[in-house]
């Protein structure tokens, strides 16, 4: 069947005044409307209704790893759907594609995380892993092991529980599962390590997390979660050494360690998964989504370790926990085409040579005058626009340095996404070094002119 979409900009724009945005200003939506309909895809690239071909620096919402238009993904989900299209993987029935999805994930997970439990969104993953946990704690007989340790800077989802996990900023004021969720110091050296070296500071986060369980009482604390590198907190690296240590802690008070790789795995950092590659640390539970089917599908794994599922899979009763489209045939056929494509076009391997040129090429611009401080890793990277580098004085929130800057790139060529005063680039892992220079020098330009319009205002 072909479909009867809106084709021009005006009749997308109009139709779209039904649509409700994420993370969107809605008042500023109501004035003016949606600011850019995205129409196609291929490669490394988009197109808007009005035909400018535009680099997509946030890879979608950094998840397209593999690049757009893939057409072994695509017929991998079109053959998935004509002989199945949809069975639940509730009680005890189970399909093909999650069966080997979940072996596959199994594979390339480390060490003993074996079992996984599929949802549809990160946030899911991360409201599953903790759930589990909950489950847990109680078949073991401690049902007051139930808070969880998470970051200021943190960013884990839009449920009532994975918002409540992110950073207290992202509410805004609303409700959240109040007392459950304690945050710990933001691990960002740049702006909170001042008067301290960088061991310093990793002592005083790790001295920070120690006295928090302390005064919580570890036998109140299910766990500890944390992104590898955090992403939507303004891609914070966190001092070296800092998840290892972080993992000792949670060992020593028997607090279930969640690595949230909803952005870092399957690339993105030039490996399928980052916990063990990058950060030297095997987790008792990997949550992923995202890049997982590289966003052809929605789809999000919550992968644990035999020993927790051995104790919810004890006997007592059932795991009452599902969602009608875990593990949905076609999700998971696109998430094992797109680990095919991964494994065949060795992918993540690349991406450990382009990632480094893509970082290098950022990290360049900290020679200009409001660039604060580039950071990241490979294909997911922050620049932070500052008004004086020496102090690190922030401008006016009310300004929207970031946004002022994304709309310039736009302009010539480039989506960036704005955070505040922080742009965040996370493209497809297929950049050319060619795409990768011409995304270095929008943004040299863009935020050259910015900041001449400024000086001159
Ligand atoms: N965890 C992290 C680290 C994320 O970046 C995100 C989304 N950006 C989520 C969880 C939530 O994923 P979703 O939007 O698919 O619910």
């Amino acid at each position: 069947m072909t479909l009867d979409l809106p084709r021009t900009t005006d009749e997308i724009l109009t139709t779209d005044l039904h649509l409700v945005q994420s993370f969107a200003d809605l008042n500023a939506l109501k004035q003016s409307g949606a600011r850019t309909a995205i129409v196609a895809a291929e490669g490394a690239m988009v197109r808007d209704s009005d035909g400018n071909e535009l680099i997509d620096g946030i890879g979608g919402l950094w998840c397209v790893n593999v690049g757009h238009g893939r057409r072994e993904i695509i017929e991998a989900i079109t053959e998935q759907l004509q002989t199945l299209d949809f069975y639940s993987t509730f009680y005890s029935f189970t399909h093909p594609a999650a069966a080997a999805l979940s072996a596959k994930l199994a594979e390339l997970a480390p060490g003993s995380l074996n079992k996984v439990y599929f949802g549809n969104s990160g946030s899911v993953a991360n409201d599953s892993a903790v759930r589990i946990l909950h489950h847990y704690y109680n078949r073991l007989g401690q049902p007051k092991k139930r808070l969880v340790l998470s970051r200021q800077g943190a960013y884990h989802g839009s449920t009532y529980l994975s918002i409540a996990m992110t950073t207290p900023e992202y509410s805004d004021g609303w409700s959240r599962a109040e007392g459950l969720v304690h945050y710990l110091r933001k691990p960002h050296y740049w702006h909170e390590g001042d008067g301290m070296t960088e061991a310093e500071f990793l002592d005083a986060l790790m001295e920070d997390m120690r006295s928090r369980i302390e005064t919580l009482g570890a036998e109140n604390i299910a766990c500890f979660v944390a992104e590898p590198i955090m992403g939507a907190g303004g891609v914070i690296v966190p001092p070296k050494g800092y998840h290892k240590r972080a993992l000792e802690i949670c060992r020593d008070y028997e607090i279930k360690y969640i690595s949230d790789e909803v952005v870092t795995a399957f690339g993105r950092l030039g490996h399928f998964f980052a916990s063990e590659a990058v950060f030297d640390i095997q987790p008792d539970i990997i949550n992923t989504a995202k890049g997982l089917t590289s966003g052809y599908q929605p789809l999000s794994a919550t992968i644990m370790s035999d020993e927790i599922h051995e104790v919810i899979s004890g006997p007592g009763g059932s795991f009452l926990h599902g969602m009608t489209y875990s593990g949905h045939p076609a999700a998971a056929a696109a998430g094992l085409a797109n680990i095919a494509l991964m494994e065949r076009d060795e992918i993540p391997q690349k991406a450990q040579v382009t990632g480094k040129l893509f970082e290098e090429t950022l990290k360049g611009l900290e020679d200009i005058e409001i660039v604060g401080e580039v950071r990241g890793s490979h294909f997911m990277i922050g620049i932070e626009l500052v008004k004086d580098k020496a102090t690190k004085t922030l401008f006016d929130p009310d300004l929207n340095i970031g946004m002022m800057v994304a709309q310039k790139a736009q302009s010539k060529g480039l989506i960036a996404r704005p955070l505040g005063h922080i742009l965040i680039l996370s493209p497809t892992l297929i950049m050319t070094p060619e795409l990768i220079a011409r995304t270095g020098a929008i943004l040299r330009e863009s935020i050259l002119e910015v900041m001449a319009s400024l000086k001159a205002a």
